[in-house]
């Protein structure tokens, strides 16, 4: 079996998740499996494409393989997170969802001008959430050196979203 076929089978689908009509794609399944996650990461470094000096992954499901990719580059591992969850001082960027709005924080000493940051999430659906990270990035000077998503549900388009920020987006499976 490929890695796309192992990663397939491990995701568990949960229909009407968290509302009627969303297929929540679970990867809880994938964790379990510490040789198909051990893989995982190394496929996700072997994609990354040009100078990455830090990665950003975002809360929560972001963290798992943002941090372990961060650790086999050797680069800085930085928290996005829903705001009032940061401790230390933080700049936020707020954006509109489909109904309302959230804001999302990051520390404000993370970043310094000019550092080229690799965004990282467990899923890409609209881009809403990549894109509101992005802004946030950029506010700080920082450039967006590309993405990195275990999935991506490709029928939404949110790479095409995406591509205003940077174009080097990789999936290690899309739907
Ligand atoms: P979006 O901003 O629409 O690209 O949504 C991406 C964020 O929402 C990611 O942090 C995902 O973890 C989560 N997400 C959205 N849709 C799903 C889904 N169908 N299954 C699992 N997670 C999802």
């Amino acid at each position: 079996m490929t890695l796309q076929e192992r990663i397939d089978k491990a995701i568990r689908n949960v229909p009407n998740f968290p509302k009627e009509g969303i297929m929540f794609k679970d990867i809880t399944p994938v964790l379990e499996d510490a040789v198909l996650s051990a893989e995982i990461v190394k496929e996700f470094v072997a994609k990354v494409d040009g100078e990455i000096d830090a990665i950003a992954g975002i809360e929560s499901r972001g963290f798992l393989f943002g941090f372990s990719i961060a650790m086999a580059l050797e680069v800085p591992f930085i928290l996005i997170r829903k705001k009032g969850k940061l401790p230390y001082k933080t700049i936020s960027h707020k954006y509109d969802l489909e109904y309302g709005s959230a804001e999302i924080e990051m520390h404000e000493d993370t970043i310094t001008a000019g550092m080229n940051v690799l965004v990282h999430d467990d899923l890409l659906a609209t881009g809403g959430t990549a894109i509101a990270a992005s802004e946030l990035i950029k506010k700080q000077g920082g450039n967006i050196a590309g993405y990195s998503f275990l999935v991506d549900l490709a029928f939404l388009e949110g790479a095409e979203k995406l591509k205003k920020y940077s174009d080097k987006i990789t999936s290690l499976i899309s739907y």
